[in-house]
């Protein structure tokens, strides 16, 4: 049977196909419906969000290591957070089949930077595949976990944005139950002491050598002889495009197996046509090494290494051709810069953020990074999953050794606390730094889409679990002043601010309110109630004064001709905000 598939979907239907037993990842972009489509095997597999993506491989490295095919996901990014156990577990290799999926985001769409994870195969010397359509990631899949078992090896299976999130037919297939492997202790094969890992060294090398004959015989590699005037190297979805472009003007070497690469298929395919051009995506991987087998080649002199890749920038860098353009009306498209939602309740801790002097305010990743936009300019600083708050611990260490006055206030939502912040605060409370920590924990992984994580009460597959109890974990980890504030209550934020950067001691706030797209669950009806309504503007009490505007609600509107401002009633969740703000009361709440 066929099915219509993103190749998230389609690498989901891989992992079961593949009698893969256990999966875990952290939810990212463009990486997060993997996990989401494995969620409802339940019979077959045990899927798991983890708090980080370390955690996530490394629960997988285990399910290997006892002899279970094994899974993890997630997104470019995350395999930086998980590289620690990925290069180690390079070295012991596996005993069930093991998968990771780096899924790459090419012209960072969501992330905080772009970078090209196929460096990391080659880095830590661990096979590669690249899938260029959604039958291909699926298939992919069952090929890595074969490749795994017969080299001894994790596979790392590289997928991008377009790939992860264009659809296209998959043929379906079984699942193939293969049940567990024995395990039998070994310590000279999976404990990375110096003296079994120097042995493992020299394993990974003999390794590298089976591989370099494994890639020139796959099939996973082929040409497709066309016209031989142009030659054209290429992988994932750079192979669709080059193929839009020359179509059979062309012949390609389609690589789908990228490290190590078949470097004599190669030198035979550049050796019989005239202008040989490599088309990939973001960095010259594959460029430089077929350069550095003194192969002449064409490629990133003519294509960008920065942003997503698309026909035209082929057809423009490589023909020097442009195609015309249709013409379209874009006078009535509304330019919508990133914004916190209508009743986000992160806008009331922003907005009175944004009040403060004399404060530095480190970010996070999530929706937090939306802090830093106009009107609310309140974050200062986003580096990296988690870092908002030792940023802010060096912060205010610097700070006040230096006798400036300046005061550090750290902000860091729920599931990303759990995912590196805690760490951190755990620096704070033993390196005792005053520093403001601010938890804003919206009862839910936000940005990436509303996952699960250990402060909900929920698994992925759904079952009711354990809650993480926030103020319960920082007071353990050692901060002593511990507050949990309404974040729709300005007084109330503001009293905690001002309290908590009157203290001469570490600090934690937890602002906490369901994100506003959510839906509740049980637990969320118990706690919150089942909160709705509106507000609306008075136009005859509205002086103009645009107080509330500068919270920076999207159903706010000023009306240039009336002077007056408007709430959008489709927009407006009656949070309430912009009725402390208004000096004259001309916001009041209207319905329930
Ligand atoms: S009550 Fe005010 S701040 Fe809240 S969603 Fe409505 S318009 Fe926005
Ligand atoms: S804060 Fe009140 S008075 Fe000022 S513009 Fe908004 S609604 Fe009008």
């Amino acid at each position: 049977m066929k099915k219509l598939l993103t190749g998230n979907e389609a690498v989901a239907r891989g992992v079961y196909e593949a009698g893969i037993t256990f999966a875990a990842a952290y939810p990212g972009t463009p990486s997060t419906e993997i996990l989401e489509n494995i969620a409802p095997y339940k019979e077959e597999i045990i899927a798991e969000w983890a708090p980080n993506e370390k955690v996530a491989l490394e629960s997988a490295i285990g399910a290997s290591i006892v002899g279970a095919r094994a899974f993890a996901a997630m997104k470019q990014v995350g395999v930086n957070v998980a590289a620690d156990p990925l290069f180690s577990f390079a070295y012991t290799g596996c005993n069930g089949g093991i998968v990771l999926v780096s899924a790459d985001e090419p012209g960072i769409h969501s992330s905080q930077n772009e970078q090209d994870n196929r460096m990391y195969a080659k880095f830590a010397k661990i096979p590669m595949l690249e899938p260029s359509n959604s039958q291909e990631a699926k298939d992919m899949v069952k090929d890595a976990i074969k490749i795994s078992e017969m080299y001894d090896t994790i596979v790392l299976l590289r997928m991008t944005t377009r790939i992860c999130h264009s659809k296209s037919l998959v043929e379906l297939g079984e699942r193939e139950e293969v049940g567990k492997k024995p395990y039998n202790k070994n310590p000279q094969k999976y404990a990375t002491t110096p003296a079994y890992a120097r042995k493992m060294r020299v394993r990974v090398e003999e390794r590298i050598k089976k591989l370099k004959s494994f890639t020139e015989e796959t099939p996973l590699n082929y040409f497709e002889w066309n016209k031989k005037k142009i030659g054209i190297i290429s992988s994932g979805v750079a192979y669709q495009h080059a193929k839009e472009v020359f179509g059979k003007s062309a012949s390609y070497l389609k690589l789908g197996f990228t490290f190590p690469l078949p470097m004599e298929k190669i030198k035979a395919f550049a050796a019989k046509v005239q202008t040989l051009y490599v088309i990939e995506e973001v960095e010259p991987y594959m460029e430089e090494q077929i350069k550095a087998m003194g192969i002449k080649c064409i490629g990133k002199e003519k294509i960008p290494n920065i942003g997503e890749l698309n026909a035209d920038i082929i057809r423009k860098g490589l023909l020097e051709e442009e195609k015309p353009l249709i013409e379209c009306d874009t006078s009535d498209l509304v330019g919508r810069p990133p914004t916190l939602c209508a009743g986000c309740p992160h806008r009331g801790l922003f907005y009175e953020l944004s009040k403060k002097k004399n404060i530095i305010v480190t970010g996070d990743i999530g929706c937090y990074g939306l802090g830093v936009a106009d009107p609310l300019n309140a974050v200062d600083t986003v580096i990296c999953m988690g870092a908002s708050v030792s940023a802010g611990h060096g912060a205010q260490k610097a700070l006040s050794k230096h006798g400036d006055h300046m005061r550090a206030v750290s902000v860091i939502g729920d599931s990303t606390f759990f995912h590196t912040g805690m760490n951190s605060l755990l620096d704070i409370a033993y390196n005792q730094s005053n520093t403001v920590t601010v938890i804003l924990d919206n009862r839910t992984t936000g940005m990436t889409g509303h996952q699960e994580n250990p402060g909900t009460g929920y698994t992925l597959q759904g079952e009711k679990t354990k809650e993480i109890d926030i103020p319960t974990l920082c007071r353990a980890i050692g901060i002593d002043h511990v507050k949990v504030v309404n974040p729709l209550k300005l007084e109330e934020v503001k009293t905690a601010l001002n309290e908590a950067l009157n203290l001469d001691e570490p600090s934690v706030i937890i602002t906490r309110w369901p994100c506003v797209l959510k839906k509740h669950s049980d637990l969320d009806i118990d706690e919150f109630g089942d909160y709705k309504g509106l507000c609306e503007v008075d136009k005859d009490q509205c002086i103009g004064c645009k107080k509330c505007i500068n919270t920076g609600c999207p159903a706010l509107h000023f009306d240039k001709e009336s002077k007056t401002v408007k709430i959008d009633k489709v927009q407006c969740v009656g949070c309430e905000v912009c009725v402390q703000v208004c000096p004259v009361h001309a916001i009041k709440k209207v319905g329930e």
